[in-house]
């Protein structure tokens, strides 16, 4: 892997890379977080399931525990910028919230764990993505599948679209390896308490046993093909009444895009 960093001569930082802030950072585990950036001015538009461009100059600080096989390769400082869904709803007009995990060999992700509340960096224009709930009729129910941090379009879908009084079913069934990488769980299981509408599935492939796990163990696909769906929404899985969504693990969305027929909606933003 190799390793960027700004070099002192060529190490300038354009004011236009310092356009937003962290409000807020929330950690998880180590290497899981939700942070909240809201920008100098106006927040774009967007719709729930779009993601955002962050980014960091190469000449930020970044985790000393980040691991790198080679050696530092110095460079003219530049803008890193990756895309993240956003997990807050398009209502919430001042900031969006973003779920991250830590790629303790990445270019970004090792610098943005230093971030803290008032530190700054980069937010692109606009949101981009087509993994929506545009063209899903509103009467279809919602299967949403994913995995770690492809929760995060599903958290501002529900937060944008789901109502307890409405007829439409939210499923939500996410994947993680340990319990306490189950984000979004509290907010997650009072809906699923409190409202007929949604229901919350979380499935925890290695749960350690000072946890006292009682739910599903093993991977989404298990959870897809068991009839836990059909069960949660009362009614067969049709293409004439549902909408699935995956997102995450390439491997997952492999496996569930090959399981019985039903209408899609393809990875959308987590293709373009
Ligand atoms: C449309 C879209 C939406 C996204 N939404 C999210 C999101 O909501 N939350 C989120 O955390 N990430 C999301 N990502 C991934 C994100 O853009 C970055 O790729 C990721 O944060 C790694 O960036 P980095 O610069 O630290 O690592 P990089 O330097 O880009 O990557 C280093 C290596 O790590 C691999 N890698 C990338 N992501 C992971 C991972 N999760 N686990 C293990 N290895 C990885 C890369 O393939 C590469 O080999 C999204 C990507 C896209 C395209």
């Amino acid at each position: 892997m190799r390793r960027y960093i700004g070099v002192t001569n060529d190490n300038s930082t354009p004011n236009e890379w310092h356009n937003c802030t962290v409000v807020e950072r929330r950690n998880l585990t180590n290497d899981l977080a939700v942070f909240r950036v809201s920008p100098d001015g106006d927040l774009f538009d967007f719709r729930a399931g779009q993601y955002a461009v962050i980014g960091l100059p190469t000449s930020a600080p970044r985790l000393e525990s980040a691991n790198f096989d080679d050696d530092e390769i110095p460079v003219k400082n530049k803008l890193i910028r990756r895309a993240y869904s956003i997990a807050s709803s398009s209502k919430t007009n001042d900031y969006v919230e973003l779920y991250i995990t830590l790629v303790r060999s990445g270019e970004l992700t090792p610098r943005l764990w230093l971030l803290r509340a008032n530190d700054r960096l980069w937010l692109g224009s606009n949101a981009k993505g087509h993994f929506t709930m545009d063209e899903v009729p509103t009467d279809f129910h919602v299967v949403l599948i994913g995995t770690g941090t492809g929760l995060a379009p599903y958290i501002s879908m529900i937060r944008e679209h789901h109502r307890c009084n409405l007829g439409r079913g939210f499923i939500v069934i996410h994947g993680a390896r340990h319990v306490g990488e189950l984000g979004y769980r509290d907010e997650l299981e009072l809906l699923d308490r409190d409202c007929s509408t949604l229901s919350y599935i979380p499935t925890v492939s290695r749960p350690d046993p000072q946890d006292n796990w009682s739910g599903h163990v093993g991977r989404v696909q298990s959870v897809f093909a068991d009839g836990t769906i059909e069960a949660a929404l009362g009614e067969p899985l049709s293409p004439t009444n549902t909408h699935v969504f995956i997102s995450g693990n390439p491997e997952m969305v492999e496996d569930i895009q090959e399981a019985p027929p039903l209408e899609r909606q393809r990875l959308g933003a987590r293709q373009d």
